[in-house]
């Protein structure tokens, strides 16, 4: 008998697995509402006017693309020191850490990549147990699980309908007595726009929030992956990182930090792990810098090349970056659009209350029984927590979308 046997069937990933299957659904007027990707009024995933610009660039220049051999295996250092500026520089007031050399640096497969890297940093050295919300992107638990974590925790993030603080902290202070205190617990934040209930604490409610999270020396892992797109304002939107840098943090803040959906660079696998070490003892960042090398040595080498030298232009060229902020401010204005004109059609305020919900994802409520019906009777197609990517919806299908749902709750 084959020792291939061991190795069973895993279930299908929940959200890729139901673009397989609206694929071959044959209903006329089937939407897919299921995946996290931008799409225009016209259905169409376009590349953004200031990354097309940084392309043709590249296309026209030798000098700037015509080295296709490996990258350093933490990424190019223009990378680095681009992203490192807007990360600490732009969008926080981070640049005393940059100029102590108190922040490491990996440039990773896109945002699933930087949470691999550092998952398998805390899991070997640091810590086995990871809190995440409940409910929260699938892969998450996925990620860490096979990156070394012994246990995965969830907190009360969304119940009934609305955010709970209360009991997110209680049950993080409740578990306190039972941790080791030398393996302490992490604990992933959504930076904004949560996936996949589209509800984020309020600054006043992070301010309650990040102190709890401090005083249990718990390990804060910052997942940004859609930062532009809560407010239109890439600035605006990183809040949380500013606030996490407002602490010190003993045993490191972890930043997870992807391109894919604010530069549309999805396939290209464009992101970043950054760890803020604290000052001292001096050689923890060396010491972490030598370490993340080799947890990427051994298992992809070195990065993909060609988008990161996109991002690089669009970071670096005044014009390019002024046209991507407006590129992430089109996007989420459409966005917001399509929430007023289903609202115009349902009458569902939590479409357009932007402190309730906002950005790519709205959690319509829907049942699973209901999301069943969706898709076998109308041929929409929504994640069975009820989750639906905006995105797809445009000035073609709204009417359609939107009669369909009122039917489906009637
Ligand atoms: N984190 C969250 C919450 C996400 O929703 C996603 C993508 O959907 C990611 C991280 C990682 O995406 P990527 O690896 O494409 O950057």
């Amino acid at each position: 008998l084959s020792a291939l046997l061991r190795v069973t069937k895993a279930p299908a990933d929940k959200i890729l697995g139901l673009t397989a299957k609206f694929n071959v659904d044959l209903h006329p007027n089937k939407i897919n509402l299921t995946v996290g990707i931008y799409k225009d009024n016209n259905g169409r995933v376009t590349t953004f006017p200031s990354v097309a610009s940084a392309q043709s660039m590249l296309d026209s220049s030798l000098d700037l693309n015509n080295d296709l051999s490996y990258l350093p295996i933490t990424g190019s250092q223009d990378y680095q020191d681009n992203v490192l500026n807007f990360l600490y520089r732009e969008s926080s007031n981070g640049h005393e850490l940059l100029e102590d050399n108190r922040i490491t640096f990996v440039q990773t497969l896109s945002g699933t990549g930087a949470l691999a890297v550092a998952s398998k940093l805390l899991a070997t050295f640091v810590s086995k147990v990871v809190w995440i919300p409940n409910p929260s992107w699938a892969n998450h638990a996925n990620v860490f699980q096979w990156n070394g974590f012994n246990q995965i925790k969830y907190y009360t993030y969304y119940e009934n309908g609305k955010l709970d603080i209360d009991k997110w902290l209680k049950e993080l202070k409740d578990n306190y007595s039972s941790a080791d205190p030398g393996w302490p617990s992490s604990i992933v934040l959504h930076a904004c726009c949560h996936n996949p209930t589209g509800v984020d604490p309020t600054i006043e409610q992070w301010k309650q929030i990040l102190p709890v999270i401090h005083d249990l020396g718990i390990i804060p892992i910052v997942d940004m992956a859609y930062q532009g797109m809560e407010s239109g304002d890439l600035m605006k939107d990183a809040y949380l990182l500013r606030m996490c840098l407002e602490y010190e943090w003993p045993n490191g803040l972890f930043v997870c930090q992807s391109f894919a959906k604010n530069m549309g660079l999805y396939g290209e696998r464009v992101g970043s792990l950054s760890v803020v070490v604290p000052p001292q003892p001096k050689e923890l960042k060396n010491n972490i810098d030598s370490q993340l090398k080799k947890i990427v040595r051994g298992i992809y080498s070195s990065p993909p090349g060609y988008g990161s030298r996109v991002a690089n232009l669009v970071l670096s060229n005044p014009a390019l970056k002024q046209q991507w902020f407006t590129d992430v401010k089109g996007m989420s204005d459409r966005l917001w659009n399509i929430r007023v004109e289903m609202h115009k059609r349902l009458n569902w305020p939590s479409l357009i209350d932007f402190k309730t919900q906002h950005g790519m994802f709205y959690f319509t409520g829907l049942n699973p029984y209901q999301v069943q019906i969706l898709q076998e009777q109308y041929g929409i197609y929504l994640t069975q927590d009820g989750r639906m990517s905006l995105s797809g919806v445009n000035s073609s299908n709204v009417d359609y979308l939107c009669e369909s749902l009122h039917q489906v709750v009637e």
